[in-house]
């Protein structure tokens, strides 16, 4: 049941569209389960009708024609309940409804499960029998089972179907809010290269010159192959040989070329086609019980990423980005970013991840409207589209009307003019009405940030993550390439304090030259383990950091992911050495402050005698409250667990600031709570000597702290220490700020 379970959700992953998934569901579904009709309801979102939407086993032409109300009928109870629905004699229960279009005079045994994604009712599957029978628990299970499956892919391909019958139509997707800000540009989809299963589903218009690229791919594969095959054929046995023959058979094939070419035809670029037909081929290979047939899986597996690769050569050269652009992709990296020329990148959408991945943090230290985690979205209904990314309620917008595009742009513009009031702060103190200061320095990892980040005043950097220009390349970058880095950055905020951590890699953060197989990626070898792991690496770094600070003497250390206090004690006898060395070899540097960031709940609890070996601590609230409460914070399925104002996660940040000050250290905070006005609030009240953010926040937290007074702070403080709920914390401290004309910084506009 398992392998028929896997092969059929494969091939509607596979299928085109709805249609042809649903047809695919109710033949196979009939099938697997030896049972005489297989149908599907699908909800219609307009009218809340469940519509009979496919069917093997019913009349078929009653598809479409058929709707029912919530509520009614069987399949209407299913949908009402949310629950499945069992019974011997569909006919003798006092919900059933008799519609004679369907047909189904004659089934008696039914049972129907709802299929939901995400909590959303999307249809209801329903199978039938002749027989006077109740289905087995295996039967429900596995129809339960697939309904899962089925939702997930109808979420995903939903909009695309009326993206596809409505071409130009506006339409709207829903991710996580994710980094305030709008952006108008032009969606440029970008995939996995070299990866056959990450090929979006794009449509051309010039099916010829299409026809044309895959015909030369083809060719330039055969071609491979012929060189490869003689090459290898002094040294291979014959036997070996013949695999090559095998290639060139499967290359010359004309059932497989012909259905490629077929669809192109359709109108799909030469990728898509590609890749649904080798999959429907490897997949017929699989379920053969001839071994010598399963091998061929992998043959025809390993061709396809050949034609693929001569196909991306091509595509590579001749796209184009859009001179506003914005990225849409599955699962957007930091490379992605990076390759877009500069000045082109206007905003972000990614299936996976949420706000507090690292990407959504890189987009938002490049000011660039990010939305994350829009899981309903088939990335290839946004290519060339025309799109708005609302960062402030995390939406898409594709294909605007003039007048919401009109809307759009006003609250930009208001945008740009609350960011221009806001300028005369620059040189104010961050100081609350009644005389409290509190320090804004910014998080950066790119040199691009340097320059907004000193026109906005930051007192220093906070964070500086040097993973980022790790990330950026394709090999580790040498001491000396690091030590220019740090330098340029030690020199542009001096003589303001720098705060350097220690290579953070691992989690989310993966160097693609350094690869990382963990199961539990966030529980595994990150940061400061890696690190005293791998001494050369670490060793190298310090080196390249210390010398940069010559001349400077502005530098902090900053120790990343510490949950026990001998990772500390170990860390800050090899920071000493590098330090003796660097000193010997004639380098004039002062011993820079070493600090401790607290991301860990053990670290909480263990953060007075943290503070006792360092010179500062510095919460790492994106790490402390994904660990704090369970909940990933890449995973956009949980984001909406995920919110550093949950009470547990408040009283850890004061936990840790009054640790610190009893040990008399000062402590900052560097994650992204600094940077949501509602958090600065607390954050000023709890006493932080230092609030890092990303440099586009700085001007407007600092407006935050002005018009507050440290004692309303604290007052509210008191307040939310009381509350059971994370929506009571952000219900009180949201009315607050609109209470103090601050409203404008939750949402677009200014008013
Ligand atoms: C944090 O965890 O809050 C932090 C600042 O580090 P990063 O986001 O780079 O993991
Ligand atoms: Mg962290």
């Amino acid at each position: 049941m398992l392998k028929l379970l896997r092969h059929l959700i494969q091939e509607i992953n596979d299928a085109g569209d709805l249609d042809d998934a649903l047809q695919i569901t109710v033949r196979s579904v009939r099938d697997a389960l030896e049972t005489q009709a297989c149908s599907i309801f699908l909800v219609d979102k307009e009218t809340s009708y469940l519509v009979f939407s496919a069917t093997d086993g019913l009349n078929a032409e009653a598809v479409g024609k058929i709707k029912l109300p919530c509520g009614v009928g069987l399949a209407g109870l299913v949908a009402k309940r949310e629950e499945p629905v069992n019974i011997e004699d569909a006919s003798s229960h006092p919900k059933f409804f008799y519609i004679p279009e369907l047909q189904e005079s004659d089934y008696r045994a039914y049972l129907a499960v709802p299929i939901l994604y995400h909590r959303d009712l999307l249809g209801v599957l329903v199978v039938q029998q002749e027989e006077i029978r109740r289905y087995d628990e295996a039967e429900e299970a596995f129809l339960m089972t697939f309904a899962v499956q089925l939702g997930k892919f109808i979420a995903r391909v939903e909009p695309k179907q009326t993206d596809q019958t409505k071409e130009k139509e506006f339409f709207s997707l829903k991710g996580l809010s994710s980094l305030p800000g709008i952006g108008i540009g032009k969606g440029f989809v970008v995939y996995a290269r070299a990866d056959l299963n990450a090929v979006p589903d794009i449509e051309v218009t010039d099916v010829d010159a299409e026809v044309d690229r895959f015909k030369n791919a083809l060719a330039a594969c055969r071609e491979e192959m012929k060189i490869l095959g003689k090459r290898l054929s002094a040294s291979l046995p014959e036997e070996e040989q013949a695999l090559f023959d095998a290639y060139l058979k499967i290359l010359d094939s004309a059932s497989l070329n012909e259905d490629i070419i077929a669809r192109i035809r359709k109108g799909s670029w030469a990728q898509g086609a590609l890749r649904k037909v080798i999959k429907k081929h490897i997949r017929q290979f699989e379920m053969m019980e001839d071994e010598y047939f399963r091998e061929r899986a992998v043959d025809l597996r390993d061709l396809g990423q050949r034609i693929l690769a001569h196909l991306q050569v091509e595509d590579q050269i001749e796209r184009e980005y859009p001179s506003r652009c914005i990225l849409v992709g599955d699962e957007i990296s930091a490379t992605d970013i990076a390759n877009v020329p500069e000045g082109q990148l206007i905003g972000v959408v990614s299936v996976h991840g949420s706000t507090n991945s690292h990407v959504a943090i890189l987009a938002n230290a490049l000011n660039i409207p990010a939305v994350m985690g829009v899981s309903n979205l088939s990335i290839d209904q946004l290519q060339g589209k025309k799109l708005i990314v609302d960062g402030y309620f995390g939406q898409v917008h594709a294909s605007p009307s003039p007048k919401l595009l009109g809307a759009f742009y006003k609250l930009m513009r208001e945008d740009q003019e609350l960011e221009k009031d806001l300028e005369y702060l620059r040189d104010l103190p961050a100081e609350t009405q009644d005389g409290h200061c509190v320090a804004l320095y910014v998080n950066t990892g790119l040199m691009a940030d340097v320059g907004r980040s000193l026109t906005v005043g930051a007192e220093g950097v906070g964070l500086y993550r040097t993973e980022v220009p790790f990330m950026m390349r394709d090999r580790f970058p040498s001491a000396e390439e690091q030590r220019i880095i740090y330098r340029q950055l030690l020199s542009a905020f001096s003589p303001r304090p720098v705060t350097i951590r220690i290579l953070d890699i691992g989690g989310d953060k993966p160097l693609s030259y350094f690869p990382i197989e963990e199961s539990n990626p966030f529980l595994g070898w990150r940061g400061i383990r890696m690190m005293l792991d791998q001494p050369e690496i670490f060793l190298g770094q310090l080196r390249a950091i210390l010398r940069a600070s010559e001349g400077f003497n502005n530098l902090n250390i900053m120790l990343p992911m510490i949950t026990n206090v001998s990772e500390v004690t170990e860390a800050l006898k090899l920071i000493k050495n590098s330090y003796q060395e660097v000193l010997e070899e004639g380098v004039d540097i002062i011993m820079p402050k070493v600090g401790v960031m607290i991301e860990v709940p053990s670290a909480v609890y263990q953060a007075e005698v943290l503070a006792k070996h360092v010179d500062f601590l510095s919460v790492g609230s994106n790490d402390l409250t994904q660990y704090l409460l369970a909940v990933d914070r890449n995973n956009e399925q949980v984001a909406n667990l995920y919110d550093s104002l949950h009470p547990a996660v408040i009283k850890a940040f004061y936990q840790v600031v009054q640790a610190a000050h009893k040990m008399e250290k000062p402590v900052s905070i560097c994650g992204e709570l600094a940077s949501d006005p509602a958090g600065v609030i607390l954050l000023l009240a709890m006493g932080f000597d230092v609030l890092s953010m990303n440099a586009s926040y700085l001007l407007r937290m600092k407006w935050v702290v002005r018009r507050f007074t440290l004692s309303y702070a604290k007052k509210l403080l008191d307040e939310v220490l009381q509350m059971e709920n994370v929506w009571q914390v952000r219900c009180c401290l949201e009315s607050a700020l609109e209470e103090l004309g601050l409203g404008g910084l939750i949402r677009a506009g200014k008013n």
